[in-house]
C-alpha cells in the first residue's frame, strides 16, 4: 500500500489544466488500486487505494487547506 504526498503548486501553473475539487472528509476517488495519495500541505488523503493511472497527472484542490496539489510523480 505504497502512499505519497502530492506536490503542493501555485495555482497560477495549473490554470491551464482541469483542477479537481476535493470536498473536505470524504476522498475524490477511492478504490481501484493500491496507492494513496495526501495532501502536500496538510496530509488529508485526497486519493485512497486508486490505480496509479488514475493519478497519472491530476490536479487536485484540497478542499481542507485549499492548497493546489498535483501528483508527485513527475517531479
Ligand atoms: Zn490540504
Amino acid at each position: 500500500m505504497p502512499q505519497f504526498d502530492m506536490i503542493v503548486i501555485d495555482p497560477e501553473r495549473a490554470k491551464d489544466v482541469n483542477i479537481e475539487q476535493h470536498t473536505a472528509g470524504t476522498p475524490l476517488r477511492e478504490g481501484g488500486g493500491d496507492e494513496t495519495y495526501r495532501c502536500g500541505c496538510c496530509k488529508t488523503k485526497l486519493l485512497v487505494s486508486v490505480a496509479h493511472h488514475d493519478a497519472h497527472g491530476v490536479v487536485i484542490k484540497c478542499g481542507k487547506c485549499g492548497k493546489v496539489n498535483t501528483e508527485p510523480h513527475h517531479h
